[in-house]
């Protein structure tokens, strides 16, 4: 894994029968948005069942366990940094509440609160959110307060004795997708899981929609004013899982526009020659798959992904990640031995895994290595919740410390420094513009803080 940290993922489903099973695998299929902690919470009628554990939802939610939750309503999540969902009794009723994102402004709307009289538990980002819907007397109100409240971003399902309310923010930052199927209404951080329960892709939750599910089907309770969108670039690049479809774009068409267009830049300069064309699995895979169909370089696996290293438990430390990435994936050695490879990967962070991986082709007989990355070079962190990295994580910010590339000539600078960083033979990044027409969305349409350093939301 890369320092790159995704948030987290949301799920919710109203059926005719029970829904913890449904959960379960949604949650499952979720599972690569967030590591860390794992969550369910149904309702029956009578009472909303919670659990919530540290791990990841196939290690941790055992067949008996299941079998505790009731009822036909449910909705669940997987985190990087908190336990959700969380529970609580208000004006609204009995409500579980989870999200996805991050708040900006989350120290000064405690300070706010506690000096209100609120007390928390630990102040965490969930506390505020639920805190924020239930001081109104109805939880569609209550959505509306917190959107006026926060800045940052979310993708929220709150589940009540009536139903589910799902909402996103003003922005859109984070996805959020209905399905159906059967009687079945679900909403979903990804599409992906919607095939697995047998339910079809309806559409994406606008930015600042708020939309009711119950057993009739979706129902848009209201539609806050939304000053622009601001989906996240990023989650078409990395963050989603290829089998997703986001705001109308599939994740592997993007993927594949990007490797698309750095083939044609090494077209245009002169063409690269090279026996084969990789991925660094499992992200680079739709990057590879774009470069192949335009240089007409044969697509080939050089590193083997181990299926079995992926059900680990959670790893705590950077190292105990590295030591587990490097237990995921094995050279082909009969592939490498004696080849040019371009090697395709979403992004450089710190640039230390992209570095042991052209490491590890040059001691397996690779002759020369060339690396291709998606993303143009990463100068700022995000404020949103879909990365962790700092300042001091980012690499080209070594290079380029005041943050800017504003010409081809400055990228390609970095592009030499880099490689010599990183020991291989060539290394070529989308330039932003590439990196914006390749994936078919209006700029302005987009958050490409990332690489630009503007955050869509006034502060
Ligand atoms: S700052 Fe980067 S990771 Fe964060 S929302 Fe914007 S594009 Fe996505």
């Amino acid at each position: 894994m890369k320092s790159i940290g995704d948030n987290c993922g949301v799920f919710g489903i109203v059926k005719e029968t029970a829904c913890v099973q449904d959960i379960y695998r949604g949650l499952d299929f979720l599972q690569h948005r967030g590591q860390q902690f794992c969550g369910i919470a149904t309702y029956d009628g009578k009472r909303i069942y919670l659990i919530t554990h540290y791990g990841q939802v196939g290690n941790t939610f055992n067949p008996h366990e299941l079998d505790t939750f009731k009822g036909n309503i449910g909705i669940g999540h997987v985190s990087l940094k908190e336990r959700q969902p969380m529970m609580w009794q208000g004006a609204v009723g009995e409500i579980a509440v989870a999200f996805s994102g991050n708040i900006i402004n989350n120290e000064a709307l405690l300070k706010e609160m506690k000096d209100r009289g609120e007390a928390f538990y630990h102040g965490l980002d969930i506390e505020i959110i639920s805190k924020l819907i239930m001081q109104e007397k109805n939880v569609v109100s209550g959505i509306s307060m917190l959107a006026e409240s926060i800045k940052g971003s979310y993708s929220l399902v709150v589940l009540t004795q009536d139903g589910i309310y799902a909402s996103r923010d003003v922005y859109g930052f984070r996805p959020l997708i209905l399905g159906e199927g059967s009687g079945t209404f679900i909403v979903s951080s990804e599409s992906r899981a919607f095939q697995s329960l047998g339910l079809n892709r309806i559409r994406d939750v606008g930015p600042g929609e708020i939309v009711f599910i119950t057993h009739k089907g979706f129902e848009t309770k209201k539609q806050l004013k939304s000053p622009r969108r601001a989906h996240c670039a990023f989650e078409w690049a990395y963050t989603a899982s290829m089998d997703s479809k986001i705001d109308g774009l599939y994740v592997q068409e993007a993927r594949n526009n990007l490797g698309k267009s750095l083939a044609e830049r090494d077209i245009e300069e002169g063409g690269l020659h090279a026996d084969l064309v990789s991925p660094v699995p499992m992200s680079g895979i739709g990057h590879a798959l774009g470069y192949h169909m335009v240089s007409g370089l044969p697509y080939q696996e050089v590193f083997l992904y181990n299926r079995y290293a992926d059900r680990s438990y959670t790893q705590l430390t950077q190292e105990d990640r590295d030591r587990m990435a490097k237990k995921k994936l094995s050279v082909l050695e009969y592939a490498v031995k004696d080849k040019k490879i371009v090697l395709c990967d979403d992004s450089i962070v710190r640039g230390t895994q992209i570095k042991n991986k052209v490491r590890d082709l040059k001691n397996a007989g690779a002759n020369e290595v060339h690396v291709r990355i998606a993303c143009p070079p990463l100068m700022y962190p995000c404020d949103l919740g879909i990365s962790t990295r700092t300042y001091g994580e980012l690499l080209a910010r070594e290079y380029i410390p005041e943050g800017n590339i504003t010409t081809l000539d400055e990228l390609k600078d970095l592009e030499i420094w880099v490689s010599e960083k990183i020991g291989a033979d060539s290394v070529r990044y989308n330039s932003l513009e590439a990196f914006v027409e390749a994936l078919k969305i209006p700029k302005e349409d987009l958050c490409i803080k990332c690489w630009d350093g503007n955050l869509p939301i006034a502060l």
